[in-house]
This record gives C-alpha cells, structure tokens and sequence, in this order.
C-alpha cells in the first residue's frame, strides 16, 4: 500500500466537520487540489503529451498538487523546477540498481505501528500518510502507512512505548504530513505527550506552510503556543520560488509566534544543483527566519533515481555555498544510511 490510499480524499479520519470559515479553506484547499495531469498541462500550457506520460506512470503515487503552489511555477515552462518535483515522468520507471523501496531502514526502526526510534533521545511518529503534495522523489513513497494508527485513539501503544523510554526528550511528528491532521487531533496528541514527563519538545515536519499556506490559521498558532512543550518547525523548500505569496506570511505567523524555524531540502537534479539557486533559498530562507537545517542526498528510493545527485557534485556544492554565506545560512549537507546513529554529514 502507498502514500495514495491515506489522502484526504480516503481518509475519513482528516475530513472533519467544517468548524471556522478559516479552517473550512485550507481543508477546501486540499480537495481542490489537482490531481488529473491533463488539467496541470492545461493550467500550465503544457503539452498534453506530458499529461498522457503522466498519468501512464504514476501508478499507486499519483499527481497531487495543490492551486496554490502550481501559481508558483512558469507556464510554458516544462523544466520548471517546482513543476519537475510533481510531475510524473516516464523516468520514474526505470529500474535503477541501488534503489529500493525501504531506502532507510524505516521498517527495521518500527518500534510500534507509527513510531520510529533511530536515534538517541527522539523518536518519530508516521502521524498520517496524508500529504499536501506528491514528492516524486519521496522516500516514503512506498511506505506501509495503511498498517499504522489512524486515530488518537490508536496512538495507546505508540505513547506507552515514548513513556517507558525515559532517554526520549523530543518527539517529532511526520507522515506523510502531520499538518494534514486537524487542530482537535494534533492538540489531543500534544496534550497526550506533554503529560509525559520526559518529553520536552515536539518537532513537526511539514510542507504545509509552503504549499497550503492557510493551513497557518489561529488554532493552529493556538496550540502550538498552549503546549507545555517547545515547538519546533521543519519545513521543506527546495527552491526559493516556493517561498513566495502567501508561503511568506505563513512562515511570518509562525515566527511570530516564537516557533523556531528549521528549513531541509533535498538536492534534487534539475530542480536546485547550481550554486544560484541553492544560495538564493538559503538566504530567502534566513531572510523569512529559517535557519537552513539539513540538504540531503537524494535517499535512494524506487522511482526517484533522476533526481540524483552525484555526492562529488554536491559536496562541492557546499563548499562553494560555505564561501559565499553566513555559516549559519548553509545546511549540512547529510545522507541517511539505515542503521547509523546520526544523519550522515557529508560535507
Ligand atoms: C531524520 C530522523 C530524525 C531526526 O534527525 P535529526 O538529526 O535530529 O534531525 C529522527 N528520527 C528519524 C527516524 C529520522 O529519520
Ligand atoms: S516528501 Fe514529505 S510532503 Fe513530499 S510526499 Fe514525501 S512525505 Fe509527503
């Protein structure tokens, strides 16, 4: 089972009843996004032809993309490099030696449905296989998230486990995207990991801020002010026309709100491998308040082997960016190897 069988569409569990105007938007924003390559083709000036490509090759991770961020990319243009990160190709099909479906060694980390422990003192859990995009190059792509809890109610384990391991001090959510859950869910998991003892801090990974940039509503900033916990932000662009329009108050409101802001990109072949444009996301970064965390080398996931990045490439990559910005505006270029104790930092 994929990503695909967890969207908002399936899943009853993230299509609640509608309660604010504001909240109602974002949630309309997810179902109105575009999912049928002949309208992305369309809205864009594309040749149909892609469309036909498109549709033929995603199989089981189709196209998803919300209004929003297809604003964001060039009509006309097929290498755009926030069209290319949604964009099945026929590339996605090639059979490439060293690409796997579980790159990094997330089943061997399962300690629970939905909770993975790799590393000393955080441990992760898969909150929803519901994303507000569809990464091509997803590592999770092909991630088991049908066998993973849906509700809080299903959570039990998964919290019994983090309250006897006294070593866990912050819990991050993922997915899929944890912002695909609403606030009542996400405040009830909160409220849950805060009665533990040990848990200091809560790290949420998301795109959500850049591709559904309403999703950064009051109840959102709510609870994550009202926790006893010290939130944490990662976000995820790769380009910095992803943070543009809406995207920037987004990323304001939550600055704003004393979130600390964390931004990892992957280096992605044709989308951001040219010095240009990685230092100009990393200081578009630094100018919105997110400090660049992480770029990693593309996880070697089946169907993502065109993005690749040669790690001689990108390590030189990074050595130009160290010269040209701030030390604390260059990412630490790390690659995920399944069983190690830390990210891999490669340069
Ligand atoms: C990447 C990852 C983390 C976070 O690692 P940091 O270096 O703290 O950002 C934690 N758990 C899992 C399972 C991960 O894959
Ligand atoms: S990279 Fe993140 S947002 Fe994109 S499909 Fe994968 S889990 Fe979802």
């Amino acid at each position: 089972m994929s990503i695909v069988e967890n969207t908002v569409n399936s899943s009853p569990a993230i299509v609640p009843p509608a309660r604010d105007p504001r909240q109602a938007s974002w949630q309309d924003s997810v179902k109105d996004a575009v999912r049928d390559p002949v309208e992305l083709c369309r809205l864009l000036s594309l040749p149909n032809s892609l469309a036909l490509a498109a549709a033929r090759v995603a199989g089981n991770f189709p196209l998803f993309a919300p209004r929003e961020y297809i604003a964001r990319m060039r009509p006309g243009d097929v290498g755009d490099p926030l069209l290319r990160q949604v964009l099945p190709l026929e590339d996605e099909q090639a059979d490439v030696p060293g690409f796997a479906s579980d790159p990094v060694g997330d089943g061997a980390a399962t300690r629970t449905a939905g909770l993975l422990h790799k590393y000393h003192s955080r441990a992760l859990m898969v909150t929803t296989g519901a994303c507000a995009v569809h990464c091509r190059y997803c590592f999770r792509r092909h991630f088991p998230y049908a066998a993973g809890p849906k509700s809080p109610a299903q959570w039990a384990e998964a919290l019994k486990e983090i309250s006897a391991d006294g070593t866990l001090s912050e819990i991050i959510l993922s997915g899929g995207d944890p912002l695909m859950l609403v606030d009542a869910h996400l405040q009830e998991l909160a409220r849950r990991l805060a009665a533990i003892p040990h848990v200091r801090r809560l790290r949420i990974h998301t795109r959500l801020p850049l591709m559904i940039p309403s999703r950064v509503d009051d109840a959102l900033i709510a609870w994550l002010r009202g926790t006893r916990l010290t939130p944490v932000v990662v976000i995820h662009a790769n380009h910095a026309r992803e943070l543009e329009g809406p995207a920037v108050d987004a990323l304001a409101r939550l600055a704003d709100a004393g979130v600390p802001l964390l931004n990892q990109s992957v280096l992605l072949r044709g989308v951001n491998d040219d010095l240009d444009t990685l230092a100009e996301l990393c200081e578009r970064l630094v100018d919105l308040r997110v400090i660049p965390y992480y770029l990693h080398q593309l996880d070697r996931v089946t169907g993502a082997a065109h993005f690749e990045v040669d790690e001689k490439r990108g390590h030189e990559l990074v050595e130009r960016l160290r010269s040209r910005l701030p030390g604390y505006a260059v990412p630490r270029y790390v690659r995920e190897t399944a069983g190690a104790a830390s990210k891999t930092l490669l340069a």
